[in-house]
């Protein structure tokens, strides 16, 4: 079969030092998974990754899977030639002319020798395709600053030549840097504070803390298309949902008015970190930002932190609302989080919630609130959606209360 080929600009990963072979391995394998049940194989040179795939897997699907893969600087689509003038210019002009008609004003040529043996220097490579550029397209005007249209050639085993030069998400392959537990509400911030970690390599699953019928079905929905959109930039992720309502019941009951989101708070840290224990996790994490709601004051996150037995990572600490929101927009997760379906969290507010709570005094109210039974109750009814590492849904599963799968999968979620 026909293969087609896309050149891959690794980032960060060429930095670091004996991990490298690692790290290589580690993206080839996120790409390769994206890609399935399309065949795809990879080559590898200083700095640059050779994907080739069968000419029946679509190019959107290709694209996609390479723009959220961390580890990638930069693609292209590329097509190759012999190292001879002739053939090269043969080929960039079959390039130029498959590409169509462009929109652009003016061109530039890259070109770059990274085979010194090489006879023709890079800036006359320059040159002789520049005469091609002008043949195809006429009109175009040579811009070496801010061109409309670059034709780039590299000089390797063998020649590349490709026109669409499209940045990566850069960062570090997931996977790399561990596991851990993202808590996902409905709200902006946690998809975001997921692709923020992922960036540094690390793999996510979610938990989402469901107190139907309070929080209704519409709300667990959403959750779900939030886990699935994350999905991607995930490498694939399981959505843990974790039916509370019993537990937010008895917090209402029996904590002061005032306290019942940081007791919320505190079983929800409580009851993650066990799930974190039992899946062999290193850290647990959230949306929150300093002073966007009263739980997440200092002293309030604070109390939070001492009820967690993990470690509790927070990406978005420092970040303004709008600097998450652009990044909710650019990952495709805004208008999904805007929809206005009630969390539980709404419902269960108080309306004046203490903004500089006693950590002693909280950590003495979440004694007596006897939560270890709800906890465990929550935990041996919790269901996980599976998402692949293009978004897709890939089964349900039950999950016991010691972290083992004792119900057989259910069938698509
Ligand atoms: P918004 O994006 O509107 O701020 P939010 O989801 O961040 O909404 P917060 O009340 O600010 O809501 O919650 C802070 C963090 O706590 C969230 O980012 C998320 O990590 C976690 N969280 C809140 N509610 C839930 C829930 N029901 N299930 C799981 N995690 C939750
Ligand atoms: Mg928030």
């Amino acid at each position: 079969m026909d293969r087609r080929l896309y050149l891959i600009k690794e980032g960060e990963i060429s930095l670091k030092g004996l991990n490298r072979g690692l790290f290589e391995k580690r993206l080839k394998h996120n790409i390769k998974d994206k890609l399935r049940p399309h065949g795809s194989d990879m080559t590898r040179q200083k700095g640059r990754i050779f994907l080739h795939v069968d000419a029946d897997c679509p190019h959107e699907l290709v694209a996609k899977a390479l723009s959220t893969t961390y580890g990638i600087v930069g693609w292209a689509s590329a097509v190759t030639a012999a190292k001879e003038l002739d053939r090269i210019k043969e080929a960039a002009r079959k390039l130029l002319e498959d590409a169509g008609p462009t929109e652009a004003t003016s061109f530039k040529v890259d070109a770059r020798r990274e085979d010194k043996a090489f006879p023709i220097r890079s800036y006359d490579m320059a040159i002789a395709l520049a005469e091609v550029v002008h043949e195809v397209h006429p009109s175009l005007k040579v811009d070496l600053k801010r061109p409309g249209l670059v034709l780039h050639c590299e000089i390797r085993d063998k020649t590349y030549l490709y026109l669409d030069d499209n940045n990566g998400p850069r960062g570090l392959p997931v996977g790399t840097a561990g596991r851990g537990l993202l808590l996902l509400s409905g709200g902006i911030d946690s998809p975001v504070a997921a692709i923020e970690m992922a960036k540094r390599g690390l793999k996510l699953d979610c938990l989402y803390f469901h107190a139907y019928p309070y929080t209704s079905d519409e709300a667990l929905e959403k959750v779900k298309t939030l886990a699935s959109l994350a999905a991607p930039y995930l490498g694939g992720t399981r959505l843990f949902v974790v039916p509370f309502t019993d537990g937010q019941l008895n917090i209402k009951a029996k904590s002061r008015e005032d306290a019942t989101t940081l007791m919320f708070r505190a079983s929800m840290m409580k009851l993650s970190s066990q799930v974190v224990r039992q899946e062999g996790m290193g850290c647990i994490v959230t949306g929150e930002a300093l002073s966007q709601v009263a739980s997440q004051t200092l002293s309030a996150m604070a109390f939070t932190d001492s009820m967690a037995e993990a470690l509790v990572l927070r990406p978005l600490v420092g970040m303004d609302k709008e600097e998450i929101i652009r990044t909710a927009r650019r990952i495709g997760t805004y208008e999904t989080s805007i929809l206005p379906y009630e969390d539980c969290c709404v419902i269960f507010s108080p309306k004046h919630p203490v903004t500089n709570p006693d950590k002693a005094e909280m950590t003495a109210m979440y004694e007596t609130l006897g939560m270890e039974d709800y906890i465990k109750q929550a935990i041996s009814e919790t269901r996980i959606y599976s998402y692949d590492a293009m978004g897709r849904p890939n089964g349900v599963y039950g999950y016991g209360e010691d972290g083992s799968h004792p119900l057989e999968e259910e069938g698509q979620g």
